[in-house]
């Protein structure tokens, strides 16, 4: 019983904090499908990452805000307001999730793991001989709550997410992943060091203060 009315709490004061979230609302206002959309919009604004014309990878993209906002970013200015544009596309953008994902009119969507080695291999042949620009990564594991196995399954997906940048990204392209501070984070921080010539940690504002979520941002693949 005790278990119970604790989770209610929990879920009663997620609530509050949901309703109450201008981010929530700004969402709502601008026609993003959740709040994420401002996350990477705060880390675009900072370092200027994507630009019309370039081609995009988005991992662990459902339910689509950070896709609305890069197809935003590669439509005329002219073209409306209100989430993802729709009309003349200036760029290429590959999302990956393992859940569904409702359409974005010119966004490419794989349905899969990406642990998966046929998703992987779906992923590989959709980028094609194409250098990728930019790969975003909100993606994020189930969390048990066992510290050990829950840093081992993020340090899992950034490997991989660094591994995809190093075979199929430009020298100068960028890397932006979803990581947890706690344990486990320095590891994670030393692997974007050895991959990448500049490595930035952010926490957008639009990431919730007592969430452990942060992101960090490779720029420019070493030994190339
Ligand atoms: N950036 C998204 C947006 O703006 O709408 C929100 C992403 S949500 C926080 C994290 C997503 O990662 C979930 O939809 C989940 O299904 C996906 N995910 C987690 N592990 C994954 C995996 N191994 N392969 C593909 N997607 C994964």
């Amino acid at each position: 019983m005790k278990v119970k009315s604790k989770s209610k709490k929990i879920n009663k004061a997620w609530l509050n904090d949901h309703i109450h979230d201008p981010y929530v609302r700004l969402a709502q206002k601008e026609g993003y499908r959740s709040r994420a959309a401002y996350k990477i919009k705060e880390i675009d604004e900072q370092l200027q990452l994507i630009k019309p014309g370039q081609l995009v990878v988005d991992l662990g993209a459902a339910p689509g805000a950070w896709s609305q906002y890069v197809r935003r970013k590669f439509a005329p200015k002219d073209a409306g307001t209100g989430g993802a544009a729709v009309g003349e596309l200036n760029g290429t953008i590959i999302a990956l999730d393992l859940l569904d994902f409702e359409p974005i009119e010119g966004v490419q969507f794989i349905q899969g793991d990406f642990r998966e080695e046929s998703v992987l291999n779906q992923l590989t042949e959709l980028v094609g001989d194409r250098p990728v620009d930019v790969v975003i990564s909100d993606m994020a594991p189930n969390l048990s709550g066992i510290d050990v196995s829950d840093s081992a399954r993020v340090e899992h997906l950034i490997e991989l997410a660094i591994d995809f940048a190093q075979n199929h990204m430009k020298p100068d392209g960028a890397l932006v992943c979803k990581v947890f501070h706690g344990s486990g984070y320095s590891q994670l921080v030393e692997m974007f060091r050895q991959a990448f010539r500049v490595v930035k940690p952010i926490k957008p504002k639009a990431s919730r203060d007592k969430s452990a979520e942060t992101f960090l941002v490779g720029i420019g693949l070493k030994n190339r």
